[in-house]
């Protein structure tokens, strides 16, 4: 997919100042730090498109992109501010959360986790709140250029082995990096498959 236009559209702060269109929404999520903004400058090829997510009084907002005049890419609040270990509904942005179980243009969720890390409770309990929420999603492991590839595996295969143990199918997983790239294409090919009707991939 060429990017041909991505523009702010709107934010919103609850699941019915969300906009009424049939765009479908490819939103992304993870903890703050992550590399979520330089993620999404890298995927639409602007500098500062996410800049307007963190300007004051957007953080806690959802705010949407419409790109190529066709589709939406959502840029959701981060998680994380959680003291406890459990992931409650309650700990993460209740309006994340009812636009997560509920929003029918949602095509696929873009779960961010730092691939330099060891698996984080809270990235875990997340993932593990969202299946159970029903929405389709994809992990991207960020940041992938900053240790050897071999580090970053060993990261994701301890993720997945955790996730394997609730579940009797995985998630799709993603490597990638906004500084080489890496990752852009195939994050680019589950929303094509997304905008041709398809779901997430799951393998
Ligand atoms: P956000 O808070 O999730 O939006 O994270 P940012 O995109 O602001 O990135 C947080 C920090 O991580 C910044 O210092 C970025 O320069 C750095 N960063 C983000 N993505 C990458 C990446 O792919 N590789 C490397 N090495 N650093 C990254």
């Amino acid at each position: 997919m060429k990017i041909k236009s991505a523009e702010f559209d709107r934010s919103a702060s609850d699941l019915k100042s969300c906009p009424n269109w049939n765009r479908p929404e490819f939103a992304f999520i993870g903890r703050s730090n992550v590399g979520k903004s330089s993620l999404i400058n890298m995927l639409v090829e602007r500098r500062n498109l996410a800049l307007v997510s963190g300007s004051p009084g957007k953080t806690t907002l959802i705010n949407f992109f419409i790109v190529n005049g066709s589709w939406c890419l959502v840029d959701l609040p981060g998680y994380g501010y959680a003291k406890t270990l459990q992931v409650k509904r309650a700990d993460f942005n209740e309006t994340v959360a009812e636009y997560l179980e509920k929003r029918e243009n949602l095509r696929c969720v873009f779960v961010l986790i730092d691939s330099n890390v060891p698996p984080q409770p809270i990235d875990l309990e997340f993932v593990r709140w969202l299946g159970q929420a029903g929405a389709p999603f994809v992990l991207v492991f960020t940041k992938a250029d900053k240790q050897s590839a071999n580090a970053a595996k060993n990261n994701i295969a301890a993720f997945m082995k955790t996730l394997s143990t609730w579940w009797p199918e995985l998630p799709g997983t993603i490597t990638c990096s906004a500084k080489t790239t890496a990752g852009r294409d195939e994050i680019l090919a589950v929303i094509d498959e997304g905008l041709a009707g398809g779901t997430a991939r799951v393998w």
